[in-house]
């Protein structure tokens, strides 16, 4: 096993720019991916929704919830379909069973720490290659690979808007 591990390691020496390292790992980095997308990550996140829902119409004063309104942020590494699925077994038997649920996207907003400048996603999102969106779309965190301040070239961004999921409304 080790004979097999041993000349990727020298390659990867040979080839020290952080791209390139990403670039020929990309393939285990996925198989983590989506090892880890095995629903943990969702079911979490639905047991967190159903919670402050739960809280928040408690607040409200609601005792029967007609719907929820729900914000996932675009850059919020989530499967839907997992997410939906364990939002409707979680509410079961609660005030929140059978509930309908509408799911917003929240549009991402990137804002350089260099110059300031804040700029929609989307615009530089467009203008990259399928195989760059591919590694964007598996692992959010390559987006300071492959995306640049339009003003003055940084990849020193923060995402101000689009990662996480909240609750918009619920009545
Ligand atoms: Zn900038």
């Amino acid at each position: 096993m080790f004979n097999n591990f041993y000349p990727l390691l020298i390659t990867q020496e040979r080839k020290p720019t952080s791209s390139s390292f990403l670039m020929r790992y990309f393939p285990f980095l996925i198989l983590i991916s989506k090892s880890l997308k095995y629903g943990m990550h969702e079911w979490a996140l639905a047991q967190a929704v159903i919670k402050s829902t739960i809280a928040l119409s408690d607040e409200k004063g609601i005792k029967s919830v007609g719907k929820i309104i729900l914000l996932i942020g675009e850059l919020q590494n989530i499967d839907m379909e997992i997410f939906d699925f364990a939002l409707k077994e979680l509410s079961k038997g609660t005030v929140l069973e059978n509930t309908p649920i509408t799911y917003k996207k929240e549009e991402a907003v990137l804002t350089c720490n260099r110059c300031g400048y804040t700029w929609p996603y989307d615009e530089s999102f467009t203008k990259l290659s399928e195989e760059e969106k591919e590694a964007i779309h598996f692992i959010p965190e390559t987006l300071h690979i492959y995306i640049h301040c339009p003003e003055c070239g940084s990849v020193d961004f923060d995402v101000k808007k689009g990662r996480g999921i909240f609750i918009e409304d619920v009545d």
